[in-house]
């Protein structure tokens, strides 16, 4: 049992994903006091680490919803907060490729749907280009947010697995698996997998997460082999399909695949997942049909059962801010939500202040490649 005082700050926020960090730099820009509390050894160890990477702009989004709402309102924000902080980004535009002439009316339709989201997307024949795709390396992403949460003075705590939250008049006390405790009069709850299980330390069984595993094999190409640019197949309604993309360091990746799993610890790659990545990669760019993959990840999307991009106060206890279910564009839209977390907390009574220029500097981002970290530290846990 720790006997270290409890931290007392205006808003404790739980789960250093990027959405977390993004949050946490949101209010820690206009003046709030924050904590971050984290329950692995370092940030960004889920879903923020093996992803692939896409700072997406909504072009395949439906229109009207919150989810392209805050996709939209992230890349008007992104270009400004990713200068300021030095986060690497490949602006490579991206490609959907039909299977056949049968496929136009759907790449048209895209096209349309594109055009209603306010994305530049050209239709060439059977494919559809869209210049402004990017991706980074999201690891350098959600720890340069968190960097600079930190030159504006939030606290990070890691190893501070959220257990209890005890209802105090002026707000709660966040309890950690080590009995450590931090008082804050707001929480915010952006747990990724486990934002359920945090949201019903409150009473609040108000939705459910579930894990909807992707699986990636990394591929070094020889210089000549090298991708230039995002390959999409045309995306269904349930997944965006086996892509194959460039990475900041020169790698090119094909995944992720979409496995619906019951069990939040289960971050393997299925021995049938290697076949089923080749069979949708390959008509899209075949070098990788015959190539032989250096390694291979897996992330697990928090995916919200009947529901997606649950933003709000807790019905159970208006205190508890959730920000849960951010399923498969969180590092796209991570700004926007940080954005409209700022004002949920700003209408429940903390005082922000003017929005502060961001401080550039050291980012004590890991070293390695992003793509490795997370399956190596899974491996490593459970060895
Ligand atoms: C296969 C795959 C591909 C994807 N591709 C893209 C893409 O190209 N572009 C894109 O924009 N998005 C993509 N996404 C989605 C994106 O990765 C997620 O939306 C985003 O990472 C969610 O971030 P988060 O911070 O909510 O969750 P997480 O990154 O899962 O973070 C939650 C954090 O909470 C911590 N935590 C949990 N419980 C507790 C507790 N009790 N106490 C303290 N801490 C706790 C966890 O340890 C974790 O660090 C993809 C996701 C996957 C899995």
């Amino acid at each position: 049992m720790s006997t270290r005082p409890p931290e007392d700050v205006e808003v404790a926020v739980v789960g250093a994903g990027v959405v977390g960090d993004a949050v946490a730099l949101a209010l820690a820009r206009r003046g709030v006091t924050v904590a971050v509390l984290e329950a692995e050894p370092e940030p960004a160890l889920a879903a923020s680490a093996t992803n692939s990477g896409i700072l997406h702009l909504g072009f395949d989004s439906v229109p009207g919803e919150l989810e392209t709402a805050l996709i939209a309102r992230s890349a008007v924000l992104r270009p400004s907060v990713l200068g300021a902080l030095g986060v690497p980004v490949l602006s490579c535009g991206a490609l959907v490729r039909g299977r056949s002439p049968a496929d136009r009316e759907a790449l048209a339709a895209l096209a349309r749907n594109a055009a209603r989201n306010g994305v530049a997307a050209l239709l060439e024949g059977d494919r559809l280009a869209i210049p402004g795709e990017s991706v980074t390396d999201p690891v350098a992403f959600s720890f340069a947010l968190l960097g600079a949460a930190q030159r504006h003075g939030a606290v990070l705590r890691t190893r501070f697995r959220v257990v209890a939250l005890e209802r105090a008049r002026q707000g709660f006390t966040l309890v950690a698996e080590s009995g450590e405790r931090v008082s804050a009069r707001l929480a915010v709850n952006c747990a990724g997998l486990r934002a359920d299980a945090v949201a019903a330390l409150a009473g609040d069984h108000s939705f459910a997460i579930y894990p909807r595993k992707g699986e990636f094999l990394v591929f070094a190409p020889a210089p000549a082999q090298r991708l230039d640019r995002i390959l999409s197949p045309l995306p269904s309604r349930r997944t965006r399909g086996v892509l194959a993309f460039p990475t900041v360091d020169g790698m090119v990746v094909a995944g992720p695949t979409a496995v619906d799993q019951e069990d939040k610890d289960d971050w393997s790659v299925r021995p049938e997942a290697r076949a089923e990545i080749v069979a949708g990669v390959s008509g899209l760019y075949p070098p990788l049909a015959d190539a032989e993959p250096v390694f291979a990840y897996a992330g697990l999307r928090p995916a919200g059962r009947g529901t997606n991009y649950v933003i709000g106060p807790s019905p159970a206890c208006p205190r508890l801010v959730n920000v849960a279910a951010i399923r498969s564009t969180g590092l796209s839209a991570s700004l926007g939500i940080a954005e409209r977390v700022a004002e949920l907390v700003a209408a429940l009574g903390v005082a922000l202040g003017p929005e502060r220029e961001l401080e550039p500097g050291p980012t004590p981002a890991p070293r390695g490649s992003w793509w490795r970290r997370t399956a190596e530290y899974r491996a490593s846990a459970h060895a």
